[in-house]
């Protein structure tokens, strides 16, 4: 049975005051540093993927939050200011739906003079428009979500009246604006588009871009995930050696998430992202706020800490860094490594309200 969205928990953040942060970059219980902010600019989304947002959920009826609710261009830009100044190297905008949220351009253009790597992961449907004011305003990179190339399979997985071509056309935007090479990220469900692994890493071969497959995950608490529906990446490399032999190839940093693979005729790279079957939680060095000014330590999280509550009441920007610090160096979520059929079930934030 599939329940309806309860809001998630948040530690209030006008407690009692943190600790002074002692200048030293923070690293948390597990001695992993503090790296990569992501931040969710809206909850809002103009697709349903199943295993994220599924319709029957997220409906009409569904209460996203109000615009008064969502912290402003200027309040996101303090908070990352006051990250990188915490040695955070790398940004990425997330939503729900990042490209839904007006004028995103401006923002871009507040964060890109923080000097971190900034980046944003799309569905792809609004790229072909907005990819070269994006550019121009200082974005890097983009990630594209792409789970199909056939139309059906794709409109089973996502519930959107939007064509595969939309996204080809906003990775092509995106790489002629400069933003290349595009990753692509396709979610593999087992029985629902696993027999479209190999064309896609057919289509992109020698394309420049890089496919990651990602083994579907018990985000949330509304996608009815089960193991059974997940293919491991051990059988999607399988699939796609079997057509185009590959060798693995080292991380470029620590932390990286996906696992990365070359093929050996030199057509490209691609990446697996398996948190079910071969957890990445000893390097994970990622921190997510919510569009609502929450912070959450781990993507499983089963509640967040607020930190609009400093923003709007006045809090200094120490204050706030302060709390930061301290959040993280307490911090000790390893999810992915302790995952069972019972804590699939425990309540968590939901995917959208943090971003991937
Ligand atoms: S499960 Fe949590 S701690 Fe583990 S890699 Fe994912 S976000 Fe990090």
């Amino acid at each position: 049975m599939i329940e309806k969205v309860i809001p998630i928990r948040l530690e209030s953040g006008a407690a009692a005051a943190a600790p002074p942060w002692d200048g030293t970059p923070p690293r948390d219980a597990l001695a992993r540093p503090l790296r990569d902010l992501r931040i969710s600019v809206t909850d809002r989304c103009n697709f349903r993927c199943v295993y994220c947002m599924p319709r029957e959920v997220f409906d009409a009826n569904h209460a996203f939050l109000p615009h008064s609710a969502i912290l402003s261009f200027e309040e996101i830009a303090r908070t990352a200011r006051i990250f990188v100044g915490l040695g955070v190297k790398k940004i990425r905008l997330t939503g729900g739906e990042p490209l839904v949220r007006k004028d995103l351009h401006k923002l871009v253009a507040l964060l890109a003079p923080l000097g971190a790597d900034l980046t944003l992961t799309t569905n792809g449907s609004l790229l072909a428009r907005q990819a070269p004011k994006l550019r121009e305003a200082g974005l890097q990179r983009v990630t594209v979500s792409l789970d199909s190339l056939d139309d059906a399979t794709f409109r089973r997985m996502n519930d959107a009246d939007v064509a595969v071509t939309t996204v080809l056309e906003g990775i092509a935007a995106a790489a002629a604006a400069g933003l290349a090479p595009v990753k692509i990220n396709m979610v593999v469900k087992r029985a629902m588009n696993d027999h479209q692994i190999v064309d896609l890493a057919r289509h992109f071969r020698g394309s420049g871009h890089v496919v990651r497959f990602i083994e579907y995950m018990d985000v949330g608490s509304t996608n009815g995930w089960r193991m059974d529906d997940v293919v491991p990446s051990a059988e999607v490399l399988a699939r796609i050696n079997a057509h185009f032999p590959l060798e693995s190839l080292d991380p470029q940093y620590a932390g990286e998430v996906a696992a990365r693979w070359r093929y050996r005729d030199g057509a490209g790279e691609i990446g697996v992202i398996s948190s079910v079957t071969q957890a990445f939680c000893r390097d994970c060095n990622r921190i997510r706020l919510s569009t609502e000014g929450a912070l959450f330590t781990c993507l499983f999280a089963s509640a967040g800490h607020d930190l609009k509550a400093l923003l709007r009441g006045g809090g200094s920007d120490e204050a706030i860094r302060d709390r930061i610090a301290a959040l993280w160096n307490g911090r000790s979520d390893r999810y992915s490594e302790i995952r069972t059929a019972e804590t699939a079930r425990l309540r968590k934030v939901e995917m959208s309200y943090i971003g991937g």
